[in-house]
């Protein structure tokens, strides 16, 4: 992610995956940061990430994190976004702007690219989310994702639905945000994931890591969804 020549630690323990503790000393980016990164240059046909801040005008990016070693990458070639219920989304709060994933304030194919790591297990109605990202991004635009996935499960859905709202079931998951907040979740996905982000039009591919990418960039045990907006 930082582009310079680092080693690669992990701390691991009981519950932890190599995809988010296989750390770069320098930046502190995750294997799943830099394998993101590494989709969303290919994509865009870039060679660094921070090429993008040389290029003029608003930017095509939401990234839907405004603390992540990627925001940091992108810097303000990039609407580096959180989610807040009680701010209006395209608004600010404390200089961030807000970004609600299944009412965004972008308008219909304004962005090149769309990138959630690790969110869309937090957003209770993420189909109207896919739905959404897909509205934003240009023909030929991609939603770079990832998810806790579980490939050979299918899709456990820990709420249920009463009068309209998503209600958590009990014993409610959650995972700590950078902050230490408790975020809570509401999708287990399994295999059955690709076919809901096709259903929100996109076509989609599951971008399992190489051992090329082990050896070039520190990036193992990590699958990515590029999922690229009809062109
Ligand atoms: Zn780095």
């Amino acid at each position: 992610m930082c582009d310079r020549r680092s080693i690669f630690t992990a701390r691991t323990g009981p519950g932890h995956s190599i995809r988010n503790v296989l750390r770069c000393r320098r930046c502190h980016a995750s294997a799943r940061n830099r394998h993101v990164a590494l989709l969303a240059r290919r994509h865009l046909g870039i060679r660094a990430l921070r090429d993008l801040r040389d290029s003029p005008g608003p930017p095509h990016i939401l990234n839907a994190s405004a603390t992540s070693p990627l925001a940091a990458a992108l810097g303000e070639a990039a609407y580096n976004t959180e989610f807040w219920s009680d701010v209006t989304p395209g608004a600010s709060r404390d200089g961030i702007r807000c970004e609600d994933l299944t009412t965004l304030s972008f308008a219909d194919a304004s962005l090149d690219l769309v990138i959630s790591e690790d969110v869309l297990e937090h957003v209770p109605d993420v189909d109207r989310a896919l739905e959404e990202t897909r509205r934003v991004l240009r023909p030929g635009g991609a939603h770079i994702l990832t998810v806790p996935y579980f490939p050979n499960d299918p899709t456990v859905e820990l709420f249920d639905v009463v009068d309209g709202e998503f209600v958590l079931r009990e014993p409610i998951r959650v995972h700590r945000d950078q902050a230490g907040n408790a975020i809570p979740t509401y999708h287990r996905f399994g295999g059955d994931f690709m076919r809901r982000i096709e259903a929100a039009g996109f076509s989609v591919e599951a971008v399992t890591s190489t051992d090329d990418d082990s050896r070039a960039h520190g990036i193992r045990d990590c699958v990515s969804f590029l999922a690229v907006a009809p062109g």
